[in-house]
């Protein structure tokens, strides 16, 4: 569409021109146009070119020296060197491309699965979409929490607010109109009654006729900005590509010195290059970069296996070091299925459960659940038999409905039109709607209202509803709200909430004239009628996964909008700490920073707090060094959910904006999951170690045997190819395996990792030590053993070297798996026993297979001498169960 100036045309000229009604494209309509301008995405560059990825792999460094050593083997005229050699490149690029690839096809398939959906008017229906599908046209349905999917005209706007800092840089959201605007040039900013593509609607609702889609929007002209960027580095990524730069000079201090030791000792200089090459590419863990994708990537695979979507892949990082977990409480810990049990009357005292059994209730309590009836957005349904029912919109208010339902009050809004509305927002803990009364009526109790025009019906937190209350119905009048009634209430409030029921206030008031302004006239000088509580029962996982939390030493916290009653009940029966005093919002107002930091070392129950407030509660939790998990669903949350070390947003009630905010999204809303994540987490992280510690104390092994050889006589211990197939095998084959352990039973039962951990800690080291001198020393040795310098055609020696330290490595890969029952469990993860077939089998046959025999320098190993170093390697596994039983 190439229009620019729709905020020009009035609605109707807006549905002209795009051809279309308000009630929708039709389903012909919709084909066409989908063929006409494609799909509703701006075009991302997002995925790597997979030849450049490719092109990667042949200019890492490690590569470049294999490639420089090939070449040189050419100019020696060592054919099968340079073939072997440049097999060997490959296979180390293939790999490298493949896992990379597989890598960015996980995230490329995550990020798809966060592509909203949204709701249009279709041929007369509303349906819900997922965004990409939308074409000019579409009548859209907005609501506070949507992201707009893209550019609109508006069309209707019942206080619709739209946040446009993502296109016009002013963080204060706009009011919308729908009345054209004559001024064909006004900027952006000022197109008050267009919505933009990108923007967030953070208050009320609306409609919008879709002009524009995908790049043909106006953030579609400025997306080649948004497009540079980069798939982020974690900071394991970054510390480990240090590690791997000093190895690198570690490796090259190496080379210089073999070369040094091997042209003193009389060997010829182009040898030794070669084999001071393949030394310092045996120090190197090549495989190391390729192995932290991909298993971040599994990671990330694993997480979504237990419905913890991840956004930011450094997320699966940080969840293993996370300490603080803030959660909401409805429908995070608790099922979000309320139920209404109780009415509390001023005057009477209601067990809900009893009253459908009977008929004639008395005029208060039909008022007082039509109240909640009335002001209310869901919708109920009930089946055939009038049995079961089903609830669209917020349980709470669905609770009221099935209760007036129940009570076999059929408060229809048909005779009572909602005409204005001031909507429920976490701030006021109230919503109200204003209603025509009808003049002719069959309630009784509109007696009381007969000769209004208006009446106001408000819900709410009870100490919201007292505030802006001024009257009280008794003994079906309004009477004073004195300082003892509010009292009462009070108590009565109090001692539902602390039995963990949520409880809701119920007021009216009468209007002679539909107000103008609902947000300053309706919520004052109300009648307050009563309170209904409700039950939400705990979720039935979280009670265990909060005690698998704060075993791990991660400590929950519930920071809830509910009573703070209400909440230490709940977190008393979740166990979620010793302490469950709450505090409130109102307390956390007069708390210093400094102050602060002190409560939330000793508080775990958060109540009637605002979103303002948990971005406070998370930069105090920071301050003292935790590293804070935070959920959120609404728009509010979204500072909160970008503030904290790990966002967590709710797949199912979440908004948009929260989700976008986010660093990872729980499919199922369940807190259960944040732990499962943590979890996982901590897996990927134990994992990475293992290949680390395995891979380092391998290498260091095969350096060792190199430099200590010529101490015992033996020039040169090891032939370059025959490095570079143990390394390729040793860090690919058996390192990938460690990288799929399963989770152990210390891994939900130690403190979290701090943050700033070095990669390796001094156990870690150490154990890099002792099993790289272990593996050389044996190896060495076994070799000298059999070293015969009045034979020196005889390679029994070498291959026993080459065997001894292959099957070192496989013992100490044992060694190195998870405990989950027995080193020798391969139903927990099979890629490890296949990956030790594979490599078994390709060192027997570098060792039995003639024609690798002739290229490796290798020569057959008698049965017996097979089964020594087949025993040495099992001296490695030994070995590490003797470390783990001396460390406890
Ligand atoms: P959490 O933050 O744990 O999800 P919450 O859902 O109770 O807690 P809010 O939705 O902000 O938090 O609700 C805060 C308070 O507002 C509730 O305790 C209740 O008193 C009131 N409230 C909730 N929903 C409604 C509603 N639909 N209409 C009127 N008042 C409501």
């Amino acid at each position: 569409m190439e229009n620019q100036t729709w905020h020009t045309l009035s609605p109707e000229e807006t549905l002209e021109k795009l051809q279309t009604t308000t009630s929708g494209l039709s389903a012909e309509d919709i084909a066409a146009r989908r063929e006409k301008y494609g799909p509703n995405e701006l075009e991302e560059k997002a995925g790597k070119n997979p030849l450049i990825m490719l092109w990667e792999q042949f200019t890492q460094t490690m590569v470049l020296i294999l490639l420089a050593a090939a070449l040189i083997s050419g100019f020696l005229g060592k054919e099968i060197e340079t073939i072997a050699i440049l097999a060997i490149v490959v296979l180390f690029a293939v790999l490298g491309f493949v896992q990379e690839f597989r890598a960015e096809k996980a995230m490329a398939a995550l990020k798809k699965m966060s592509v909203p959906t949204v709701r249009v008017r279709r041929a007369g229906q509303v349906q819900e979409i997922a965004a990409p599908e939308l074409v000019p046209g579409d009548i859209l349905l907005l609501e506070a929490g949507n992201i707009v999917p893209a550019d609109l005209r508006l069309l209707e706007s019942a206080n619709l607010r739209v946040q446009e800092a993502a296109l016009t840089g002013e963080a204060e959201a706009v009011e919308k109109i729908t009345e054209a605007l004559n001024i064909p040039d006004l900027p952006l900013g000022d197109r008050k009654n267009m919505a933009y593509l990108g923007t967030n609607v953070t208050y009320g609702r609306g409609i919008g006729i879709v002009t524009g889609t995908g790049m043909n929007t106006e953030l579609g002209k400025i997306a080649t900005m948004l497009q540079e960027v980069k798939n982020q580095e974690t900071p394991l990524q970054k510390r480990l590509d240090r590690l791997g730069k000093m190895l690198a000079l570690i490796g090259a201090g190496a080379a210089s010195l073999m070369m040094g030791i091997g042209v003193l000792l009389g060997e010829s200089l182009e040898e030794m290059f070669l084999t001071a090459i393949s030394l310092a590419v045996a120090v190197v863990p090549e495989g190391l970069p390729a192995v932290v994708t991909i298993t971040l990537a599994i990671g990330a695979k694993r997480m979504l296996k237990r419905n913890a979507l991840i956004r930011k892949l450094p997320a699966v990082e940080t969840l293993g070091s996370v300490t603080v977990i803030c959660s909401d409480k409805t429908g995070t810990l608790t099922e979000n299925r309320m139920t209404a049990t109780t009415l509390k009357l001023p005057d009477q005292h209601v067990e809900l459960e009893e009253l459908k059994e009977k008929n004639g209730h008395s005029e208060t309590v039909k008022m007082a659940l039509c109240i909640g009836a009335w002001c209310n957005d869901a919708s109920i349904t009930f089946g055939p038999e009038n049995e079961e029912f089903t609830i669209i919109g917020d349980p709470t208010e669905g609770a009221l409905l099935v209760a007036a339902a129940r009570a076999g009050l059929q408060c229809h809004l048909d005779t009572l039109p909602r005409v204005s509305e001031y909507p429920f927002d976490s701030e006021r803990k109230r919503m109200s709607t204003v209603h025509r009364l009808p003049d002719n009526t069959t309630e009784t109790f509109f007696e009381f209202w007969r000769g209004k025009d208006f009446m106001s019906f408000t819900k709410g937190a009870v100490d919201s509803l007292l505030q802006i209350s001024s009257h009280i119905w008794v003994n079906e009048k309004p009477e004073q709200l004195t300082q003892t009634w509010q009292e009462e209430i009070q108590q009565a409030n109090e001692a539902l909430a602390s039995e963990g029921v949520r409880v809701l206030g119920l007021a009216y008031k009468t209007l002679s004239a539909l107000p103008e302004k609902p947000e300053d006239e309706l919520e004052q000088d109300l009648i307050f009628v009563g309170m209904i509580g409700m039950t939400d029962p705990p979720r039935t996982a979280v009670k265990p996964a909060i005690a698998e939390c704060r075993n791990a030493g991660i400590r929950p916290i519930m920071i809830t909008g509910d009573h703070p009653l209400t909440a230490s009940a709940i977190a008393r029966e979740l166990g979620i700490s010793e302490n469950v005093n709450a505090v409130t919002g109102e307390t956390l107002l007069k708390l210093t920073d400094e102050e602060l930091r002190e409560t939330v070392k000793e508080i775990s129950v958060f109540a009637r707090v605002s979103p303002e407030d948990k971005l406070r509660i998370i930069a105090a939790l920071q301050q003292n060094g935790e590293v804070v998990a935070m959920t959120g669903d609404g728009v509010n949350d979204a500072p909160a959910l970008k503030k904290a070390n790990i966002g967590v947003a709710m797949g199912i009630t979440g908004t948009d904006v929260a989700k976008e905010a986010s660093d990872m999204v729980l499919m199922d809303d369940n807190f259960a999951t944040i732990v499962a994540a943590v979890e996982e987490g901590r897996v990927i992280y134990d994992n990475l170690i293992r290949f680390i510690k395995f891979s380092l104390g391998g290498n260091l092994g095969k350096v060792l045997v190199m430099l200590a050889a010529p101490l015992l006589g033996i020039h040169i211990a090891l032939k370059p190819l025959q490095l570079l197939w143990l390394n390729l095998l040793t860090d690919g084959l058996m390192g990938l395996g460690l990288g799929t352990e399963p989770s152990e039973k210390l891994t939900m039962e130690k403190p979290p990792r701090h943050p700033e951990q070095p990669v390796l800690t001094g156990p870690d080291l150490r154990y890099v030590l002792w099993s790289g001198l272990l593996i050389g020393i044996i190896s060495l040795v076994t070799g000298y053993w059999y070293y015969n310098p009045a034979n020196p055609d005889d390679h029994t020696w070498q291959t026993m070297i080459f065997a001894t330290i292959g099957f070192t490595q496989i013992g100490n890969a044992f060694g190195l798996r998870a405990h989950v029952s027995s080193p020798f469990t391969f139903k927990t993860n099979p890629l490890f026993l296949i990956l030790t077939f594979i490599t078994v089998g390709l060192q027997l046959l570098a060792i039995y297979f003639p024609p690798l025999q002739k290229i490796f320098g290798l020569v057959p190993l008698s049965i017996q001498q097979l089964g020594i170093s087949f025993g040495l390697g099992i001296v490695l596994f030994v070995a590490n169960r003797l470390e783990k039983m001396l460390r406890k």
